[in-house]
């Protein structure tokens, strides 16, 4: 018996204990109205609450080495140096519904189906997950590997999920029927989360049958 549980703990994943960690950022007032106003302003989207129906999982790095640094990137409604006095896409501070350290610690900064700004074109279907790290010093590490493969899980199973994607891979979707984004010029150049994870990252994943890329 002690065996049969021991092989069963080695093959299926479901023998991994997960928690996530709740990490709330601000999400006042201001950053609601702010959300509400992208979706409209962005997206032709003009809805009541700043809600998203999941249709995507979009895999980033935050390009910053360390945790504490990463949360307060994401933390206040409004990005850093934003003057509501001067025209811009949008004040909206940018964010993740999760944020994985670099010891494959997951935290929720937000719920699951509530906007977040991390991916030009498809915030209104897509779940964010930022992992702490990717630059030269703090690559993404095994733990954070295993993490993310954990939490795809866990949103597709919660979930009808299409594709998963890496940041870097988002304008493949400029002529799909989920790319709402109304400026042609509003684009940022991406490399993460790198190929290489996001090639672990399918390979662990592939049960789900996401989509393949649309082709451009
Ligand atoms: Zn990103």
């Amino acid at each position: 018996m002690f065996f049969l549980g021991v092989l069963l703990l080695f093959f299926c994943n479901c023998g991994v204990q997960r928690t996530i960690v709740e990490k709330p950022i601000v999400f006042d007032e201001q950053r609601i109205e702010l959300t509400k106003q992208y979706l409209s302003q962005r997206y032709n989207l003009d809805q009541g609450t700043p809600e998203i129906v999941p249709k995507m999982i979009v895999l980033h790095w935050t390009a910053i080495p360390t945790f504490e640094k990463s949360y307060e990137a994401f933390e206040n409604s409004t990005l850093p140096n934003w003057r509501p006095d001067i025209e811009s896409v949008s004040g909206l501070n940018v964010s993740a519904h999760f944020l994985v350290d670099q010891d494959g610690i997951i935290y929720r900064l937000m719920p699951e189906t509530t906007m977040a700004r991390h991916v030009i074109g498809l915030n209104h279907s897509a779940i964010g997950i930022e992992n702490v790290g990717g630059t030269e010093g703090t690559p993404l590490t095994r733990k954070q590997l295993k993490a993310n493969i954990w939490l795809v899980n866990y949103l597709a199973t919660k979930y009808d999920i299409d594709h998963l994607i890496g940041h870097y891979e988002y304008t493949f979707f400029e002529n799909h029927p989920l790319w709402l984004e109304v400026d042609d010029g509003y684009r940022t150049e991406k490399t993460d989360p790198g190929e290489d994870f996001m090639k672990k990252v399918r390979r662990a994943t592939k049960k789900f049958n996401f989509e393949p890329l649309p082709t451009k």
